[in-house]
């Protein structure tokens, strides 16, 4: 099986085959993908969330990271990129080491090029992605400030870690989250045992008040538009977690609605 067949876009497929090495789905992906790529559009209605129960190793961070970046795409087409767009995604994790490392993954996904490389090799001409799509880590490492000034430039794509999380959304009023379309709680296991539960529902309550105004904000005229792109579509939120413990239950039911479990 290939990820041709999942609804993956070919630049990303070409990107994951020739610089990472990535070429067959996992099993988590082959079930994963075609529900969180934004082709799928079962007769049913709405995007639904996603719980996904695998474990570590499994292959999960594509299953998300890759719909999220396709998803973000046709934003690359449009001639001007509003930085005031903000965060589009928030992938929040429970430790810091594990920000870094999904945030390498991501780095390295951002390199794509969006035209197709030809047969001789690069096509050093093709615009990079991350000119406009950018990463960045909220994780409490660095100094408040630093992380202000990074997100008043704009940031689409978020790793954090919760507490650092919470903190800006309560303080930093540059931090502009009203247009976030993704939301994913990776190893929601941890992040119970760790204690977070509260504060990531005061992140999803963060989130929905700002979306709120956000949407206000464009109808009254105060805020652009991003033309030609849904970007007052629900949110998505895509729970991660090796168990179906009650305390994840609980964390699903305050996170996810109406969500599809996907187990591989
Ligand atoms: P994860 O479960 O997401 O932490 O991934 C575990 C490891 O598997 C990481 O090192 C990934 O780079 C690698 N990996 C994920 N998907 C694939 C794939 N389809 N083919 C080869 N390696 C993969």
């Amino acid at each position: 099986s290939t990820f041709e067949g999942l609804g993956l876009d070919p630049l990303l497929i070409q990107h994951l085959t020739t610089k990472m090495g990535v070429t067959k789905p996992t099993s988590i992906q082959r079930a994963a993908l075609p529900v969180l790529l934004p082709e799928y559009n079962p007769s049913s209605g709405p995007l639904r969330d996603v719980f996904i129960q695998s474990q570590t190793g499994s292959g999960k961070t594509f299953s998300f990271l890759l719909p999220i970046i396709q998803d973000l795409l046709p934003l690359s087409s449009l001639s001007y990129i509003d930085r005031s767009i903000g965060t589009l995604a928030i992938i929040i994790v429970p430790t810091r080491e594990l920000a870094s490392q999904i945030s390498e993954v991501l780095e390295a996904l951002l390199k794509l090029r969006l035209r197709p490389v030809n047969d001789t090799g690069e096509d050093s001409t093709a615009p990079r992605l991350t000119r406009w799509l950018t990463s960045g880590l909220l994780i409490g490492g660095s100094t408040r400030t630093h992380e202000k000034a990074k997100l008043r430039k704009g940031l689409p794509i978020l790793v954090a870690t919760p507490g650092r999380l919470l903190d800006h959304l309560q303080k930093t009023s540059s931090f502009n989250v009203g247009k976030c379309r993704w939301l994913v709680l990776d190893e929601a296991d941890r992040l119970m045992e760790l204690g977070f539960e509260d504060t990531i529902k005061g992140i999803i309550q963060g989130l929905d008040s700002r979306r709120k105004l956000a949407i206000q904000a464009v109808k009254e005229g105060k805020s652009v538009e991003v033309g030609g792109w849904d970007w007052e579509r629900q949110r998505r939120t895509i729970l991660c977690s090796a168990t179906i413990r009650e305390d994840v239950q609980k964390l699903a039911g305050t996170a996810l609605k109406n969500p599809i479990v996907i187990k591989a």
